[in-house]
């Protein structure tokens, strides 16, 4: 198969409507949603009845922000209420394909439908062929991910290695003899294979035949990725989703950000308030999957990312993700305002001499107070620094220069120190 064969085409006319086809399917997509969460779960009716949320009265995307989010660590405890998962079900558990087991624990339930998961369009996009040999290295045992990326691969007339994580030489040795095409899982997990490869004095492109990759469950850099794509001559790219919902996003042949899957809507918002935001703008990711069986309305992923709506060169007329910035719960809210770890980052990567550097915030007297830690020798440029710091972020940090090795070695970006009575 050609390199071409690969990048080019598109796998649902749903990834190319325009913008006002999209959000008249969207808003009838979840009417129709909202409307038979509301008569078959017990808990959606709850949550609506008590934020006095008329389903009915729903028109328009807009009228979705009426509905309280639910935070993802909520459905812990939800769950464990009572039957058909604490009433978050629309359907007897007997009545589902599979049920999986995530760290919380949280349940994640699998009906009977067709691309339940819904990751068919994003690994055509990422390049998977009918014909295609893929070694899926993720878990298979309880967790949702080994039979979950089985699905689009099935769908698209691939073949499917269960192999499961680790056994690395057994991995490898699967590969070369069967010829592998396709590769499924961490990027780090690609990265090992690729060393112990080359430690066993192999050669990637040569003895293994590997030309597609699709791969999630981690941050990576472009670094790791144009490495591991000349290393072995394959194209890789990410995914992104939960085991809740399955797909939100997936990455085309020209690396521009996840584009969103047609099978939910996914509005940013922030995180407080659950009130959407602008395009561009920074906030939690909360999707509503159109799943009927599982109706998760508004579920606040914990993912910080941003939207970003200019054409794509592949096509695909979809929306996408900017990169997952981080995480809700990383970041911390410091005199009203949200301070992100990566926005810090941004501003650190112009001080190369600062070694490490760490918030450090704390509310003496019930007033909060942000120390800026940086360890440096011989640091000049402190007004420079805070400056700039004040341009991106809008606060003034206390800057605490430190000699190097102060802080201790495992360290959180934002410690949060504050007290609440
Ligand atoms: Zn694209």
């Amino acid at each position: 198969m050609t390199r071409k064969d690969r990048t080019e085409g598109i796998f649902s006319r749903r990834e190319v409507l325009d913008e006002g086809e999209r959000r008249q399917y969207c808003a009838l997509q979840l009417k129709e949603l909202l409307t038979y969460a509301y008569r078959y779960s017990e808990d959606v009716k709850k949550r609506f009845d008590r934020a006095q949320f008329q389903v009915d009265k729903f028109k328009e995307l807009a009228d979705l922000k009426h509905i309280p989010i639910l935070k993802k660590k909520e459905l812990i405890f939800l769950q464990s209420m009572g039957p058909r998962l604490g009433g978050l079900l629309t359907k007897d558990l007997g009545e589902l394909r599979r049920i999986f087991l995530s760290p919380g624990p949280i349940f994640d339930p699998e009906d009977r439908s067709d691309d339940y998961w819904g990751w068919t369009e994003g690994f055509y996009a990422a390049g998977f062929r009918s014909g295609d040999v893929a070694q899926i290295t993720f878990n298979y045992h309880l967790a949702p991910a080994g039979l979950m990326f089985e699905e689009p691969l099935r769908n698209l007339n691939c073949a499917v290695i269960p192999a499961g994580p680790g056994s690395t030489n057994s991995q490898l040795e699967i590969m070369q003899k069967l010829r592998v095409t396709g590769y499924v899982g961490t990027p780090s997990y690609l990265m090992h294979l690729a060393q112990k490869a080359e430690e066993a004095g192999l050669n990637l492109r040569k003895d293994l035949y590997l030309e597609v990759a699709f791969v999630t469950g981690e941050k990576f850099s472009e670094k790791v990725r144009s490495s591991l794509e000349k290393k072995f001559d394959l194209i890789m790219r990410q995914g992104y989703g939960t085991a809740d919902v399955g797909c939100i996003g997936y990455e085309c042949y020209h690396k521009n950000g996840l584009h969103i899957t047609n099978r939910a809507f996914v509005e940013i918002c922030h995180p407080d308030t659950g009130i959407p935001l602008k395009d561009g703008e920074v906030g939690e990711i909360v999707i509503t999957a159109f799943n009927k069986t599982y109706p998760l309305i508004r579920l606040a992923t914990g993912d910080l990312s941003y939207i970003d709506r200019s054409p794509c060169p592949c096509g695909r007329s979809t929306p996408r993700l900017g990169n997952i910035v981080g995480r809700v719960d990383t970041t911390a809210r410091i005199k009203g305002m949200f301070v992100y770890p990566h926005q810090v980052e941004q501003v650190m990567a112009h001080f190369e001499e600062v070694k490490r550097w760490q918030i450090e915030v704390t509310n003496p007297g019930g007033i909060d107070e942000m120390i800026l830690n940086i360890e440096v020798s011989n640091f000049k440029r402190e007004d420079e620094l805070l400056h700039m710091f004040r341009e991106k972020i809008k606060l003034r940090p206390i800057l605490k220069v430190l000699t190097p090795g102060s802080l201790p070695p495992q360290i959180r970006p934002i410690e949060d120190k504050r007290i609440w009575d």
